[in-house]
């Protein structure tokens, strides 16, 4: 497959203004579609105007829920360069979701193809303004028709591209994080090592009674209430005085491309980053002996987002007096400072 037809719309949109995307608000003028069917391949493959998708009501993703999707994003350069971060990354994690979902995942050629069509062909919608930047959302969805639960045996990929803003306005703000011992996201041998749609659906109750009460997100536990998995949708890190601890990938955690970044920069700085269990018990238990320095999530979106107070159990426990950290701070510039070219990218992470 290498031909993507592309129709051009004939009613572009005004374009957002740009001081005020906040985050997946706007999308852009075109989407990219292309469809699978088991003994056909893949096939029409094109760039379309942005708008409703025709589906089968009977179509998988309505009933048994196969969807996936990644989270991925294209910055404009101070030189005029249009730059992804790591793509195969994402496109890794999509195959390997795709399995675990039971459907196709598009080849790299296809999933590349059309990520640089649709990106060249919506430019004029990456915002020029710093700490914006183009978020792309590659999705994947079963669309065979039929009742009786079993894969499906078609699947349609599409990319959406949405300008955004910055998560906070002044970079990296702390938040408040709700201990979650209610809901579990996921479970040993469930999806949550994967981007399914339906982590997010189970996410959803957690995060909204958390809201009501004040916090920001939820720090999502094991099924034993001690293992501490992610917060929010993302990955979290705790630097304390002699090491900095991330939940190992224990079959329940995202694999997230940030968590990845940040390892290989702190491995980079010698700095000693540790992957392993760690539990909530672990975490209190050294806050109250003033060895948490810092503790923060990682993410697409956000980049970082520093952790400044943490609910459990009755108590409000304060994490570096409630700021920002400095390693968050540093990491947080140098990865942005990279995926901008203001800063040599000497960890090959830019396409
Ligand atoms: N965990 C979950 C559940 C997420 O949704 C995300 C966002 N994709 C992450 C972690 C962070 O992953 P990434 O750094 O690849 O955005």
């Amino acid at each position: 497959m290498s031909d993507i037809k592309t129709t051009l719309t004939t009613a572009p949109k005004a374009l957002p203004p740009s001081d005020q995307l906040g985050f997946g608000q706007y999308f852009t003028d075109h989407m990219f579609v292309a469809k699978y069917m088991e003994g056909k391949g893949w096939y029409d493959a094109q760039i379309l105007p942005y708008g409703p998708l025709p589906l089968d009501p009977g179509a998988s993703v309505f009933h048994y829920g196969q969807a996936l999707f990644e989270g991925m994003k294209a910055f404009r350069q101070a030189d005029g360069k249009i730059v992804f971060f790591r793509p195969e990354f994402n496109h890794d994690r999509m195959a390997q979701g795709a399995e675990r979902m039971c459907l196709e995942a598009p080849p790299l050629d296809l999933f590349m193809q059309g990520l640089h069509e649709l990106v060249k062909v919506d430019q004029r919608w990456i915002p020029h303004e710093p700490n914006t930047a183009l978020y792309i959302r590659p999705t994947l969805i079963g669309t065979e028709s039929f009742l009786g639960v079993r894969p499906s045996r078609e699947t349609m990929f599409f990319i959406l591209l949405s300008p955004v803003g910055s998560y906070y306005s002044e970079g990296t703000k702390p938040v408040k994080i709700w201990t979650e011992e209610k809901y579990l996201r996921a479970a040993p041998g469930g999806l949550g090592a994967v981007k399914a749609g339906a982590n997010y659906a189970s996410s959803l109750k957690a995060a909204l009674e958390a809201k009501k009460k004040g916090y920001a997100q939820v720090l999502w536990l094991d099924v034993e209430h001690q293992g501490i998995e992610e917060v929010g949708t993302m990955n979290v890190f705790f630097v304390f005085k002699n090491e900095i601890v991330t939940p190992a990938l224990n079959g329940s955690i995202l694999n997230g491309g940030t968590r990845d970044a940040i390892i290989e920069l702190l491995h980079s700085k010698n700095l000693p980053i540790v992957e392993r269990k760690i539990t909530i018990t672990e975490v209190v238990e050294r806050l109250q002996k003033g060895e948490l320095l810092e503790a923060f999530g990682t993410g697409t979106a956000a980049v970082i987002s520093p952790i400044g107070e943490l609910h459990y159990q009755g108590k409000d426990w304060v994490i570096n007096g409630g700021q920002t950290g400095e390693l968050s701070t540093k990491l947080y510039n140098e990865i942005t400072s990279i995926q901008r070219g203001q800063m040599p990218d000497t960890q090959g992470w830019i396409t």
